[in-house]
């Protein structure tokens, strides 16, 4: 990786432009595509500065949510796209194909809309074991038939060995609904009551452990799987118009989701350690690992924002899912502290629950 050049001592004759035309051409660090604030930086810089078309009338790139939209007519069809590139490709919990089905399928259920039909679209390594590219298909396809999503088109390609790692796995999916009817990143009110379906940093910790070979002794699972039945829950207990906001807690974790939603809504949050669910398995492994299970990806899980009137009814109909049944409320958003999310913690005190730089490992999902 290139440093830039030096701009100090410059002769002043040089019509120094730093932020684009003299900045030499850099290298990406693995911390640009971990999912937190050089993450942002990164799409900000190169991305949205760089497109001129971004969509209007419904979800816009610009607004960086799970998922975006378009209007047709009465319709608003919501579509998303994400690559998935996880190390070690088979896990404890499951693979790099049930993880693609997941992770695509949970950015459009979190708009609020069932996924209706998927892309899959394969680039694999030359020698790559046929049999082990068969199950992770049967992987992808057990995920779309839990949800009841159709696989309409795909792509596929083999690089010659050496040229890609293994396989990487990209899918899109759209979902249906009638226009308006979209849950945005951005609907959060003071007084909203914060829930996270079930418990945190499974997914991130179960792969750091297996990379490290501590899976033998914890026994730690990643919690990969679609979140559509939990959101269908939440939505047919409050509706639209009582889920106020939604976020699956992927690269970055539960403090990056939080802060993005606190952000994005112009509210502040409060949310208390206690309250928030990890498994002990996964608390020892993380304390082993010195990993913050709260800065972790999680890929079956959803933040999900209720009208305070309404989260009992939200909470109980979460708990009645198999994917909820340790669905918690973890906090509430309130008018001060605007953008920033603040922790009780298990001792009393309080602190910033922070956005992470990055998620702590590439290639996590
Ligand atoms: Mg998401």
């Amino acid at each position: 990786m290139q440093d830039l050049v030096p701009v100090r001592g410059l002769p002043e004759v040089v019509d120094h432009k730093p932020d684009k035309a003299e900045r030499p051409a850099r290298g990406l660090s693995v911390d640009e595509g971990s999912g937190g604030s050089a993450m942002m930086k990164l799409i900000s810089e190169v991305i949205l500065s760089n497109v001129t078309r971004y969509g209007c009338g419904g979800v816009t790139l610009r607004e960086l949510d799970d998922s975006g939209s378009i209007v047709v007519g009465d319709l608003e069809i919501v579509l998303t796209t994400d690559a998935h590139t996880i190390k070690p490709i088979f896990f404890p919990g499951g693979d790099i194909g049930s993880l693609a089905a997941s992770g695509t399928l949970n950015d459009v259920s979190v708009m609020g809309v069932k996924p209706r039909a998927i892309s899959f679209s394969m680039v694999v390594e030359e020698g790559f074991s046929k049999d082990d590219l068969s199950r992770i298909v049967r992987s992808f396809n057990g995920v779309l038939e839990e949800v009841g999503v159709d696989l309409i088109t795909g792509d596929t390609k083999v690089l010659e060995k050496g040229d890609i790692d293994g396989v990487v796995v990209t899918t899109s999916a759209i979902g249906v609904t009638q226009k308006g009817r979209i849950v945005r990143d951005s609907g959060i009110r003071p007084g909203d009551i914060i829930i996270i379906s079930g418990s945190v940093g499974d997914h991130g910790i179960s792969i750091l452990s297996v990379r490290e070979g501590f899976d033998f002794q914890l026994e730690t699972k990643s919690d990969v799987g679609p979140i559509w039945e939990v959101v269908e829950a939440a939505l047919e207990a409050a509706g639209t118009e009582g889920v106020r906001a939604m976020k699956d807690p992927t690269r970055g974790g539960l403090s990056n989701a939080l802060n993005e939603l606190a952000e994005k809504s112009g509210v502040g949050m409060e949310v208390r350690e206690e309250e928030i669910p990890i498994r002990q398995d996964i608390a020892s492994a993380a304390e082993m690992l010195g990993v913050d299970p709260l800065s972790v990806t999680n890929e079956g899980k959803a933040i999900i924002a209720v009208d305070p009137e309404l989260s009992d009814d939200v909470l109980a109909a979460l708990r009645r899912t198999r994917r909820g049944r340790d669905a918690a409320i973890i906090g509430r958003a309130v008018a001060d502290h605007v953008g920033e999310v603040v922790m009780e913690t298990k001792v009393g005190g309080k602190r910033l629950l922070e956005r992470p730089l990055g998620d702590p490992a590439p290639r996590i999902c």
